[in-house]
């Protein structure tokens, strides 16, 4: 357990708004004096993103002197709960649709009890615990750190909050296997095998999206691979724990595929989903059906639909609305073991 204590003198949030304007929406930053700037159309969301992961850049902090912000402000971002617990990361808040984005240090209790969040998966954070690793490019790596599991799921809901609502699940799986493969300049290489197991073609609806949503640029083609530059930067200092997101994606990629049935790119990634949040070493497990929704890119009922899909399928073996109603519960069919 992790003690949150008030008066650190040390402010770790930032915020930033997106005011919509005639000639296109305006960012407004709370902490830059002078921080209105023109955006231009779909990419928006990056410059979001890119501005609020400058600032965690340039106030790195110890891991030691960081404490839980949302507690610190009286716990406003989320409904009541039972107090601060659990390490302290980077929590990216978006409110008001989209309009207001904050990027803050909160512990894990209050980062659970807070709507449409994420953690960021462990980017400037492993940055701040060693600074040294900056100036040396090959660290004496320490394969230490959360397990496959526990990356894509955070990677899934990093997604989930930072991608565009409407974004379809060919993008969702793309995205996911790009930011895990990334390297340290934020570039990925992607084969066409790896596409070809999630059932991706070249010319995916996805790619569109992901180009649509100024999440990333294509790099001029390179034999058979797709070779792409994310422009997400708040992802960008991931590269410490890379050899762990290699074996991440294609956990993901074993996770996605384990059934034997030929599903579509939105079962593909609810199957993917519901391993990702099953009980390691178990075919069963419980999550709340609104964040599965929110992962998977659907509406709840939509998310429903698909649980009878994959049910008859013979991927799902069963599942169930849980004693709380928002609960989801599940038995997949067949599960991926951890490495
Ligand atoms: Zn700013
Ligand atoms: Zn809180
Ligand atoms: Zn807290």
């Amino acid at each position: 357990m992790r003690l949150c204590f008030t008066g650190s003198g040390v402010t770790r949030t930032w915020a930033v708004e997106l005011r919509p304007q005639p000639g296109g929406p305006v960012l407004v930053c709370q902490q830059c004096p002078h921080g209105e700037r023109r955006l231009i159309g779909s990419a928006a969301r990056t410059e979001v993103l890119a501005h609020l992961g400058w600032h965690a850049r340039r106030n790195l902090l110890p891991s030691h002197l960081r404490t839980c912000q949302c507690h610190e402000r009286g716990c406003g971002w989320h409904p009541r709960h039972r107090g601060c617990q659990g390490p302290i990361r980077l929590l990216l808040i978006r409110e008001r649709g989209g309009r207001l984005w904050r990027l803050t240090d909160a512990c894990a209790a209050c980062a659970a009890a807070t709507s449409q969040a994420a953690v960021v998966p462990d980017t400037i954070l492993a940055a701040a615990d060693s600074p040294r690793q900056q100036a040396n490019p090959r660290p004496r790596r320490r394969p230490r750190g959360p397990d496959s599991r526990t990356r894509v799921r955070e990677m899934l809901n990093y997604l989930a909050v930072t991608l565009p609502t409407g974004t379809g699940a060919e993008a969702r799986l793309m995205a996911l296997q790009f930011a895990l493969r990334m390297n340290d300049k934020a570039r990925t290489r992607v084969s066409h095998g790896v596409l070809r197991s999630l059932r991706l073609g070249a010319a995916a609806h996805g790619w569109d999206e992901l180009l649509r949503a100024g999440w990333l640029l294509p790099l001029p083609h390179r034999g058979r691979a797709l070779e792409v530059q994310l422009l997400d930067t708040a992802l960008l200092t991931q590269h410490p724990a890379r050899p762990d997101r290699l074996r991440a994606a294609d956990w993901a990629l074993r996770a996605a595929c384990c059934s034997r049935a030929r599903l579509g790119p939105l079962p593909l990634l609810v199957t993917l989903c519901l391993e990702a949040h099953s009980t390691p070493g178990e075919d069963n497990g419980t999550a709340d059906s609104e964040l599965l929704a929110r992962e998977c890119g659907v509406s709840p009922s939509g998310l429903a639909l698909t649980l009878d899909h994959l049910t008859t399928k013979h991927a799902l073996r069963s599942w169930h609305t849980g004693p709380m109603p928002e609960d989801l519960c599940w038995t997949l069919a067949e599960s991926v073991r951890d490495e």
